[in-house]
């Protein structure tokens, strides 16, 4: 039996309120997103609370889950994956089970997970594996949610931007943006393998950075000799967005590149801005240039693995940059936009995949606009990164009004420590694992469940 298993539990029968305030958004600079944020809180704003809304959990009788399916329509689950329902290649015992059961009731739930590089269904593959699940079992499929998947949402005007685009895998990465619609995406191989004086080391040329494309409509990565010349050339590459998709493996020419664009002008590869350093300017002129926006798909620092000390994840990437930037400008500030957990970006997305629930499940496929919203009372988080999970939850209030509820649990990144007593995000409750969470959060809503009734598997 495992370390989970054996360990004694005290369940909490009551969440802890929130205030529920909007914090500031890590969405900052751009405004070519504002539009699809208005219209998912227009959405949501249109979902009306239900009189069962108001009524208290505690205040009910507690059947049992097999005869409680139908009041439970208007609460859902997010979990979060890595740390909460696998760890590196095991799967958590009786996630499995748990995952039936809720599915079996015809629960809603989504995995909001800030693991990204690949393709949905290939996250759904792999976390059917991990778990031991058939891909025929409708329990995964169109259920997840990469910190990349809301760039699915962007304008079509964005989309059809030139986006310079690097991950743990830039071609794999470019395949999925295309995908999702962005027609111009390139990557760092595509730019070394333009100029070799970009960047000149060849060490990863004939691996990591093999797959390459021509640059789109004929562009040049060599047709800026002067930095400072008024006069660019018509055939010069201009980079309008620079999307960071999950972890970059090379982060010495990745840190070059977006480094090279965000001093440039106007986002023209080789140039430079005569702003940069201006004092009079906002951020002493760095940034102030019309250079691309800089996204980051998550801002997680650490995840969780089988190795014993927690490995590095985008979150370190950033910080690598921000040390490289401030070092650069003098201690300008690194302006750029994050999605993933925390960003209420992404929670917005997850809440409206959530709503569109029942309808999206009856299409057998993602949707979007047109979709039939089913209000929801409460939504429970449960993750095992505080800064991440946690925070996002505590501070998501979406527009209908609904209340998310933060779970962590102890599989995950966090663990208390005799420095760390406490999480720096405190959750509504901390429990052993993900099955514990579930029967926390149904206890809350009046349900009498136990780790038994879920590890039945739905029967
Ligand atoms: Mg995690």
């Amino acid at each position: 039996m495992s370390r989970v298993a054996l360990r004694t539990r005290r369940l909490a029968p009551t969440a802890i309120p929130k205030p529920c305030q909007r914090a500031p958004s890590l969405i900052q600079r751009t405004k070519s997103l504002q539009p699809w944020l208005a219209q998912v809180r227009a959405f949501q704003s249109t979902v009306h609370l239900s009189e069962e809304r108001t009524r208290s959990p505690t205040a009910n009788p507690h059947p049992p889950l097999s005869s409680y399916s139908k009041s439970l329509s208007n609460i859902a689950f997010a979990f979060d994956i890595d740390g909460v329902l696998y760890r590196g290649g095991q799967g958590i015992p009786g996630a499995r089970e748990m995952l039936r059961s809720i599915r079996s009731k015809n629960m809603r739930y989504v995995f909001l997970t800030n693991g990204g590089g690949a393709h949905e269904d290939a996250k759904v593959a792999s976390l059917s594996e991990r778990l031991g699940l058939s891909l025929d079992e409708d329990v995964i499929r169109d259920r997840v949610i990469l910190s990349h998947t809301p760039m699915r949402g962007w304008a079509d005007e964005v989309k059809k931007q030139t986006v310079l685009i690097t991950g743990s895998h830039p071609e794999t990465a470019r395949k999925i943006a295309n995908e999702y619609g962005f027609e111009r995406a390139i990557t760092p191989a595509d730019l070394i393998h333009a100029n070799g004086n970009l960047y000149p080391f060849d060490n990863l040329k004939d691996s990591l950075h093999s797959a390459f494309r021509p640059l789109p409509d004929g562009k040049s990565a060599a047709a800026v000799k002067d930095p400072y010349s008024k006069d660019i050339a018509s055939d010069a590459i201009k980079i309008d967005q620079i999307l960071v998709w999950n972890d970059p493996r090379d982060w010495s020419l990745d840190i070059q590149v977006i480094h090279d664009l965000l001093v440039s002008h106007r986002g023209y590869l080789g140039t430079l801005s005569p702003n940069n350093g201006n004092r009079a300017l906002p951020n002493n002129g760095w940034q102030q240039d019309g250079q691309p926006e800089l996204w980051i798909s998550n801002l997680d620092l650490v995840w969780k693995t089988e190795y014993p000390v927690n490995r590095f994840g985008t979150g370190a990437f950033l910080e690598a940059l921000r040390g490289v930037w401030l070092a650069v400008t003098n201690g300008a500030e690194l302006q750029y936009n994050a999605l993933g957990k925390p960003s209420q970006f992404t929670y917005d997305y997850a809440h409206t995949r959530l709503l569109q629930y029942y309808s999206t499940m009856a299409a057998g496929k993602e949707g979007s606009g047109g979709l039939h919203a089913t209000p929801l009372k409460r939504v429970y988080m449960i993750g095992d990164n505080p800064e991440s999970d946690i925070r996002g939850a505590n501070e998501y209030c979406p527009e209908d009004g609904t209340e998310w509820v933060s779970i962590l649990v102890r599989t995950g990144v966090w663990t208390e420590t005799v420095a760390e007593r406490e999480p720096r995000y405190k959750p509504g409750v901390i429990v052993d694992d993900v099955i514990d969470g579930i029967v926390w959060a149904l206890r809350n809503e009046g349900v009498d469940v136990n780790r038994d009734t879920l590890l039945a598997g739905g029967r």
